[in-house]
């Protein structure tokens, strides 16, 4: 195994990766900016690097200080996290070059996947359910407006290189497709360096159902069931449960499998998520991510997996030890992601946290480098803690949650926590019948 695994990342994530390194023995580094020298993944890590200033391109993106920070420590292999350096090819390709291993899929896998056009070309290859959509990538407003034609509207205009929900663009009708065309392209140059688009067909009120993985270098594949995160705001998710109410259990059935039997045909390794729209009984690949994925603790509850241990594992390799019939999913579990944020306006507060007390329990998991005197700093995401529940039904895990909640303090910043609150009492949600537009409108009429 590993001796020592260096952390390329931040915050609650950094930590998280540091607790499973520390449980199988392993000797962990963390890297910093000037701004998270105090922090928690710094303090609890054996040794530190200081990789840059502040800002996330001088520091947490700098390939070359955190590859100088793995070699001086002699750190045999990085974890990456989500966000930053963890869906770069070329960062991935870096270190194989100086004999470090990346935790995480190959550079190509990485590529692939990255690239939404060429993703959904090998999903659809590999027999999983795509969107009806454009076949590649659209060069022109003429184009377009022949796809829009042949699809049917209203359609959704997506970049190639797409994330975080930047670069799309919905046009109703033939009259908006040519200016909806542009703006996107516009976009996606300014947010990626690249406006290349494409298009789909805009499903009205589909849910947003994930399915995780985990396969080995030796063609073992698993999958440990499905997430719902129809819960969103910009598309960004805002509170995620396993299992989905919404599916019953042929189609969780269904569903794994097909995303099992296409990993074997990509050759996939290691851990990834395939994201699916449903809506009507019917699964639509959008993207699949090579990486953890801030919402993995409500799979790891579920199913009692450790997926960073998995992974860690995985890249040192090792052969998965269970197989499918061994996976068992017990109960529900919910994870509230907890931004330093105004909960109605999302206005971002960064600061000093002046008091913490946070909740405990059985079924409470709190993932977060949070503590009293902690400084949040405005240069990064904004999300400071994950509070992770688990009941033995969906019913009790929605009880503890609002105990756990209301347990909850976090003085000296706003933070999301009021909207949670309001949040895990609406009927809507308490019946599982919301779909990816619903919070939208709910966050609307609850900020009044
Ligand atoms: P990103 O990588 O930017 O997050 P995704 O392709 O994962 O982009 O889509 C993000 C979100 O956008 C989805 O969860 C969903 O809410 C919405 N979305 C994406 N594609 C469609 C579609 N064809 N129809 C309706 N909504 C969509």
């Amino acid at each position: 195994m590993f001796e020592k695994i260096l952390i390329a990342n931040r915050g609650e994530i950094a930590l998280r990766i540091l607790r499973a390194c520390k449980e199988m023995g392993i000797r962990t580094v963390a890297v910093h900016s000037t701004a998270d020298a105090e922090a928690m993944h710094v303090r609890l890590a054996d040794e530190s690097v200081c990789i840059g200033p502040p800002s996330s391109s001088d520091s947490y993106l700098n390939k070359a200080a955190i590859i100088s920070a793995a070699v001086i420590t002699n750190a045999e292999a990085i974890h990456p996290g989500y966000g930053f350096l963890s869906e770069n090819a070329d960062f991935a390709e870096m270190l194989e070059e100086h004999g470090l291993t990346f935790i995480g899929p190959t550079p190509e896998h990485i590529r692939v996947m990255g690239d939404k056009v060429a993703a959904k070309r090998a999903a659809k290859e590999s027999g999983i359910p795509v969107v009806r959509g454009s076949d590649g990538a659209v060069d022109s407003a003429e184009d377009a407006i022949k796809t829009g034609a042949e699809i049917g509207y209203p359609v959704l205009i997506k970049a190639s290189a797409g994330g975080g929900g930047r670069g799309m663009k919905v046009a109703e009708s033939e009259a908006e497709i040519a200016e909806a065309f542009n703006l996107a392209s516009a976009e996606a140059k300014a947010a990626f360096g690249n406006g290349e688009v494409y298009i789909e067909k805009y499903l009205a009120n589909p849910r947003h159902i994930e399915v995780q993985v985990l396969a080995d270098n030796y063609g073992n594949v698993v999958h440990l069931g499905e997430r719902d995160c129809s819960l969103q705001r910009n598309h960004q998710k805002v509170l995620e449960e396993c299992p989905s109410p919404a599916l019953n259990a042929s189609e969780r059935t269904f569903i794994g499998e097909t995303v099992c039997n296409a990993m074997r045909k990509l050759s996939y390794r290691n851990a990834g998520t395939v994201e699916f729209l449903y809506e009507n009984g019917e699964f639509y690949f959008i993207e699949m991510n090579t990486r953890l994925q801030v919402e993995h603790p409500v799979t790891e509850m579920v199913t009692g997996v450790d997926l960073v241990r998995e992974q860690i594992r995985i890249a040192n390799g090792a052969e998965l030890d269970f197989r499918q019939k061994d996976v068992t999913f017990l109960g529900h579990a919910i994870e509230c992601r907890i931004n330093a944020e105004d909960p109605f306006t999302f206005t971002p507060s960064p600061g000093k946290v002046a008091g913490y007390h946070m909740p405990g329990g059985l079924g409470v998991r709190v993932d977060s480098g949070l503590f009293a005197g902690a400084s949040i700093p405005p240069y990064y995401d904004s999300m400071i803690a994950k509070l992770i529940v688990h009941g033995k039904s969906r019913n009790e895990c929605l009880m503890r949650l609002r105990r756990a909640l209301s347990e909850y303090v976090i003085e000296g910043v706003t933070t999301t926590i009021p909207l949670h609150e309001k949040l895990v009492n609406a009927t809507d949600f308490v019946d599982g019948t919301y779909d990816i537009r619903w919070l939208e409108y709910f966050v609307a009429s609850a900020g009044e």
